[in-house]
């Protein structure tokens, strides 16, 4: 027998658990549970276990609106757990988890108005089924536990232990071993300071590099606000407004001025560094500022293990691997007993769930996403894709506070489900695919692109990296509009609100 729920998540990390707590505000009465293949929740934050593990975001955005983030704005996974823990306790959400439940397909049936979705019990093998109404995808982008590993000549031939970032576990030893950490993204920049000073040496071997921000980790308002003893509520909501606008400015000027931005971030380095260190060289990327995120180091820690000469940075190629390291295109040979390879993610589109509309299989690109939020011809579904600018959260809390007024509505109208289609002004929009390269473009999404959904040209119809105007464009969002088709509803003309 299937158990129904009126809503079924996908995920227990930092957006799904966001979901049940708007479920839990706006829509009470709603049955929701959350399927979640892990032991338990955090998402990102409880499957990364490499050393140095933190946030590049600060945790007054990358935290919920609804609870005040009181520590150090950068902060470790073990504190964003600790916190989401918090959460889940005070808002009885932990009831409604089911763990190690990974869903492997979902199917929705016309006719009932219905998914039926069916996941493995990890623990016991066995399958089990539930129904619902709605399905709310927060199942992240990429798939935990399986780093995206290039296939590199002579892996066979290297004595040594080579590891995914992804992959890392608690025995894995680096202390006074010669370390090289392949990658230059914040991963890298987190696991190159973490280790200096503890391992021999610590190299970071990359392709091409990574524009980085460095600054204290502490925000001066949240600072001078706690002198003033304000309640930490009013600490968050004013040091997350100074926050977001700063970073909305930062983003202007970085598409507007990215000359000017790029000399500042590179200014930056060479003080760290020195006159006499080749930033041109290890730290100056060939892209624009923003078309990939930029990492932040707090306390400028990897700068600083590289300036003490506990680590060091080689920009090179791998021509393969060799007995006591990797042979570079250089002729270079980089010493290693351990080598961690902190090269990306596989993406995993919706979950890597099998879905089918009656009984057809659906390919996501034949898809036109409303809002990267809905999709044309999949009805009852939203899926959270965060932002990567800023913090991720900003946007999954936009999407369920969606969610919910939707839910809302269609209960108002009687509707069983609601789809987005495009409308007749919409025909002959040229459809092109999810991301625009243009404006950001890291090689996870790339490789992704032929089976991601696809968007439009106009801002309805596509994902964009945009806080700044979607925090004012989807709560506005009319649900009454064309691109809107309910089925069943009793009826059409109730307000949106
Ligand atoms: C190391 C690292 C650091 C990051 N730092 C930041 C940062 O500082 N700021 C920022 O904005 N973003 C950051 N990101 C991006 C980050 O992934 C997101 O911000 C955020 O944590 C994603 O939350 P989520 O809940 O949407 O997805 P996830 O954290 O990926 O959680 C999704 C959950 O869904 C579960 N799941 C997936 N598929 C299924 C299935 N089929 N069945 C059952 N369960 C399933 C997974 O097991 C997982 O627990 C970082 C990413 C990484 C890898």
């Amino acid at each position: 027998m299937a158990e129904h729920f009126d809503v079924l998540i996908v995920g227990a990390g930092i957006s799904g658990v966001g979901a049940a707590y708007y479920l839990n505000q706006h829509n009470p009465g709603t049955s929701y549970v959350i399927l979640e293949a892990e032991k338990s929740y955090g998402g990102t934050w409880w499957t990364h276990r490499y050393p140095g593990i933190r946030s590049d975001s600060d945790l007054h955005t990358f935290g919920y609106s609804f609870k005040p983030w009181v520590g150090p704005p950068i902060a470790t996974a073990e504190e964003i757990l600790n916190y989401m823990g918090d959460v889940i306790k005070e808002n009885d959400i932990g009831p409604h988890i089911h763990y190690r439940h990974k869903i492997t397909d979902a199917s929705w049936s016309s006719a009932d108005a219905l998914w039926t979705v069916t996941a493995k019990n990890l623990e016991t093998d066995e399958s089990r089924q539930f129904t619902c109404n709605f399905l709310y995808m927060c199942q992240g982008y990429y798939r935990h536990n399986q780093g995206y590993m290039p296939e590199w000549d002579g892996v066979a031939d290297f004595k040594g232990q080579l590891v995914h970032s992804e992959e890392w576990t608690d025995d894995t030893e680096y202390a006074g071993k010669n370390v090289v950490v392949i990658g230059s993204g914040a991963s890298a920049a987190t696991i190159v300071p973490a280790m200096a000073g503890v391992a021999k040496h610590v190299t970071m071997l990359q392709r091409s590099p990574t524009y980085f921000r460095t600054g204290r980790n502490a925000i001066e308002i949240a600072e001078e606000l706690r002198t003033l003893q304000m309640d930490e509520e009013i600490v968050h909501e004013v040091t997350r407004r100074k926050i977001m606008y700063e970073q909305a400015a930062f983003t202007e000027m970085c598409i507007k001025k990215p000359d000017a931005v790029k000399k500042l971030l590179l200014g930056n380095i060479q003080e760290l560094l020195g006159p006499d260190y080749d930033v041109e060289k290890h730290f100056t990327p060939s892209y624009r500022p923003w078309r990939q995120r930029i990492a932040f180091v707090p306390d400028a820690d990897l700068f600083k293990g590289i300036a003490a000469g506990h680590a060091s940075v080689v920009t090179d190629e791998i021509d393969r691997f060799v007995e006591n390291g990797i042979l570079l295109k250089s002729g270079e040979v980089l010493e290693a007993d351990l080598v961690v390879a902190s090269t990306g993610f596989n993406m995993n589109i919706m979950g890597d769930i099998a879905f089918s509309i009656d009984g057809k299989a659906l390919d996501w690109h034949n898809t036109v996403t409303y809002r990267g939020t809905m999709f044309t011809g999949v009805p009852n579904l939203a899926w959270v894709f965060g932002y990567f600018r800023a913090s991720w959260t900003l946007r999954s809390e936009l999407v369920a506070a969606f969610v919910c007024r939707t839910l809302n509505h269609m209960k108002a109208m009687g509707a069983k489900s609601i789809e987005v289609a495009l409308r007749p002004e919409d025909q002959g929009m040229e459809i092109l695919d999810w991301m625009d390269e243009e404006d950001f473009n890291p090689h996870y999404l790339e490789r992704a692109v032929p089976l991601l959904p696809r968007r439009g040209t106009k801002r309805d119809w596509q994902h964009t990296q945009d806080y700044w105007r979607e925090k004012d464009e989807f709560p506005a969002i009319d649900l009454n509009g064309s691109e809107f088709v309910y089925q069943g509803a009793k009826r059409s003309d109730i307000a949106a609100e």
